[in-house]
């Protein structure tokens, strides 16, 4: 799998996690002769102690049955940094275990190196490291260069430790973010129904940024309520400009957790679409399943309020958060959108199909449309289709495109429609 290729471990760390200190011992001298630091722990409440200072471009050897707290806690913690490390999972369970864990990982957008069963093979282990040190990267990561974006160059785990607080402040206050557009269609008919905002940064030295690569950084050092503002400044306009070319169009855009504890959200927006002389129910926030697990109250009650307003709410990236059915059926979402880890693989996974099937229904039940994101072949498309799915978004559609080339991409794909 690409991703795999992709990791370096650069921070020269690996963490030792399992309760067998004789484990723990055979691994040290295994990640030590490839030249790596140790740290060794026979207790996961030690270890995630100390989960704060852990050094992104590291890689965690974890074995998933531990007393206590077992190797699936540790991953949903790791989950919650910034910049997780890789893993490599380690079980004494049957395969079918360890297979489930690693799909959980995924899910959790963890980095899974391999899952290995005990009794180990150190020297399958070192190969696997051996794979993921410095100046080891595969051929394969050379064929899939990236479409647009310069910045899968770094390893991925680095470059959002490079860039600073100040360049990013003025990038938000400058002319250096952009917005594209990700179109999302009705299955049933194929009608434009509305388009998502996705942000870009121009970077002047490193070229376009992902969003992953500085969302983090704007959460953690409070500018996520100066991006929010720019965002949804820029998506007033755009709907505007497109009512002037003869379309009109939903826009879709996403928040942070951190924008749901500021109370005064609901107001602020309700004044910039009145001031625009927009209707509110052109716009829908995205939440995603994992911000809603903060403050809860404070989120259930900014969240609440932009629904009196007429704004509507989708749930996104959901199935791979935490949110409980009763907190789901506690926020008035109006829209339920499928993560895509499910929807890339249901055609070939029989299992994400299950869930796929089982969100749909979940959404309908609950009143929501549902929205299948990552759709990015005729196969999905289909199955997808039966199983009632209501809009779909992917690459198989379009991928996000500046906000001047929609009209002319509508046009082509009213002449040719889904392919
Ligand atoms: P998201 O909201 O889940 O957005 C969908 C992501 O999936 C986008 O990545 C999109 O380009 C990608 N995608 C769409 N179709 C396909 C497909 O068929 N296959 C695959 N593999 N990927 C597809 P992008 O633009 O890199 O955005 C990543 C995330 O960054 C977004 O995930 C969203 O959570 C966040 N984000 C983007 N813009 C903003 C923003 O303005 N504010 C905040 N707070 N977050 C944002
Ligand atoms: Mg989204
Ligand atoms: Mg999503």
């Amino acid at each position: 799998m690409a991703t795999k290729d992709l990791y370096v471990i650069s921070a020269g760390i690996a963490y030792l996690l399992d309760d067998e200190e004789d484990i723990v011992n055979i691994l040290r001298d295994v990640v030590e002769s490839l030249g790596l630091q140790a740290r060794g722990f026979t207790c996961a409440a030690d270890f995630l102690a100390q989960l704060s200072e852990m050094q992104a471009g590291s890689v965690i050897l974890l074995d998933l049955q531990m007393p206590k707290i077992d190797g699936i806690e540790v991953m949903r913690r790791l989950a919650t940094l910034p910049t997780p490390p890789a893993l490599i999972l380690i079980s004494g369970h049957d395969a079918g275990v360890l297979y489930a864990a690693e799909k959980l990982g995924r899910a959790h957008r963890l980095e899974i190196l391999a899952s290995l069963h005990k009794p180990l093979r150190l020297a399958q282990l070192q190969e696997v490291i051996a794979r993921h040190l410095p100046g080891q990267r595969s051929a394969s990561e050379g064929e899939s260069a990236p479409q647009r974006a310069v910045l899968h160059d770094t390893a991925p785990t680095l470059l959002p430790l490079l860039l600073k607080r100040e360049e990013l402040a003025a990038a938000i206050a400058g002319q250096q973010l952009v917005l594209y557009y990700q179109p999302q269609v009705e299955m049933a008919s194929g009608r434009l129904a509305g388009v998502e905002a996705l942000v870009r940064w121009q970077h002047p030295e490193r070229g376009e940024l992902l969003p992953d690569c500085f969302i983090p950084l704007a959460e953690q050092e409070g500018l996520i309520g100066d991006l929010t503002h720019w965002v949804m400044n820029q998506v007033v306009q755009q709907i505007g400009t497109w009512e002037k070319a003869g379309l009109r169009v939903t826009v879709s855009a996403n928040i942070s957790a951190n924008n749901i504890t500021s109370l005064t959200l609901p107001e602020q927006l309700s004044t910039l679409l009145s001031e625009h002389r927009l209707d509110p129910t052109r716009l829908t926030l995205e939440v995603t399943e994992s911000a809603l697990m903060g403050e809860l109250v404070t989120s259930l009650d900014i969240l609440t309020r932009l629904r009196l307003k007429g704004i509507r709410l989708s749930i996104d990236d959901f199935g791979t958060g935490y949110s409980s059915l009763s907190q789901l059926h506690r926020v008035p979402f109006t829209e339920l959108k499928i993560d895509r880890t499910f929807v890339t693989t249901m055609a070939q996974d029989s299992e994400a199909r299950s869930i796929v099937k089982t969100c749909v229904l979940l959404g309908h039940e609950l009143d929501m449309q549902v929205v299948a994101e990552g759709v990015e072949d005729r196969a999905t498309w289909d199955l997808l289709t039966d199983l009632g799915c209501d809009l779909a978004q992917g690459y198989h559609i379009a991928r996000a495109m500046p906000g001047e080339e929609i009209l002319p991409w509508l046009q082509r794909w009213m002449m040719a429609g889904v392919e």
